[in-house]
């Protein structure tokens, strides 16, 4: 059953349950990953993610962990291009860029609008380039950096429950009209979208928490989104850490990663992919974690559904 405590909880709640930050530096992105990613052509293409080092974002959800590796401040003009330019030499012969930087590519006070021009210049001729933005800050700007492009763009936003309740007291500050609404007017100016949903987030029982990621996925695609990544909720930011104590809180199995894969996938409505970032805290069982690791790259690449992995840890009660 579905357990929601009495009180709701806000942004004073959430920071005061954090740690502290860890130390960055604004000349750096604080992380890039390079990876291989399936195109919505169907090709595998080289991938690289600049997680960029930037100001807080406004917005404090319940579940995200992003702000560890942020600034209070704001950066000055000139920050952002020179850490895009430097991870970009360091990942040679990639073709999709993503973007990440901890917030919204829109904020004005995470991204300097001044710096809009260079950083066009560095990404304009990749084949994709991904953004992360917040439904209300999606607008007329969305255009303009792709009429600015020769690469596809594509938004990242942060769907993660179409269970009302859950997404209210994620203070996320959306709902559903925010969500279909800013997926909307991106389709219908020829803009793909990537929606980033949870899979267990607070408050729901494993079994729930695997049939409104199902959903999720279904409304995702049903309002015109391209892409889905299902994103195993995790602890560690402080305020989730709390929940699991007093019972609202327990992060999701790895299987139940696969289950939701599988049912995506064969929905044959876009691309789904598992989040594979700390996998392996949602193993409980060292003998499948890295045959199920495996399992789930190959479907993520491949948008086939493999061969169920057999192991004697898969009749676990949820
Ligand atoms: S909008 Fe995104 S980056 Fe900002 S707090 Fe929420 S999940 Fe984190
Ligand atoms: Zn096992």
């Amino acid at each position: 059953m579905v357990k929601f405590p009495e009180v709701y909880y806000d942004n004073e709640w959430i920071i005061k349950h954090r740690g502290i930050k860890n130390p960055v530096d604004p000349f750096r992105p604080y992380a890039y990953v390079r990876e291989k990613e399936r195109s919505r052509t169907g090709e595998i293409i080289e991938t690289g993610t600049i997680f960029l080092t930037n100001r807080e974002c406004p917005f404090k959800c319940l579940m995200c962990d992003l702000w560890k590796n942020t600034m209070n401040e704001k950066v000055a003009e000139g920050i952002i291009p020179g850490q895009i330019e430097w991870g970009i030499r360091r990942m040679e012969g990639i073709r999709q860029l993503k973007l990440y930087n901890s917030g919204n590519f829109f904020d004005k006070q995470a991204i300097p609008e001044n710096d809009y021009a260079e950083i066009i210049g560095l990404i304009k001729d990749f084949d994709t380039v991904v953004i992360e933005n917040h439904p209300r800050l999606i607008d007329d700007r969305c255009l303009k950096l792709d009429d600015s492009l020769n690469a596809e763009l594509e938004v990242a936003i942060g769907l993660e429950t179409v269970h009302p309740e859950v997404l209210h007291r994620l203070n996320k500050q959306m709902d559903l009209d925010d969500f279909e609404k800013a997926v909307r007017f991106l389709s219908l100016n020829g803009i793909r979208t990537r929606a980033f949903i949870l899979l267990r987030p607070p408050f729901l029982t494993e079994y729930e928490g695997i049939a409104w990621a199902k959903r999720s996925i279904e409304y995702a695609f049903s309002v015109g989104v391209e892409c889905c990544v299902i994103i195993p909720t995790r602890p560690g930011n402080g305020a989730l850490d709390k929940l699991m104590k007093e019972g609202y809180f327990e992060y999701p199995l790895i299987s139940s990663l696969e289950e939701v894969l599988e049912y995506g996938v064969r929905l044959h409505a876009g691309r789904v992919f598992a989040d594979l970032w700390d996998l392996d805290i949602f193993s409980r069982c060292r003998n499948c974690f890295l045959p199920r690791k495996g399992r789930l790259q190959g479907i993520n690449l491949s948008q086939v559904i493999s061969p169920e992995i057999m192991c004697s840890c898969s009749r676990q009660v949820l």
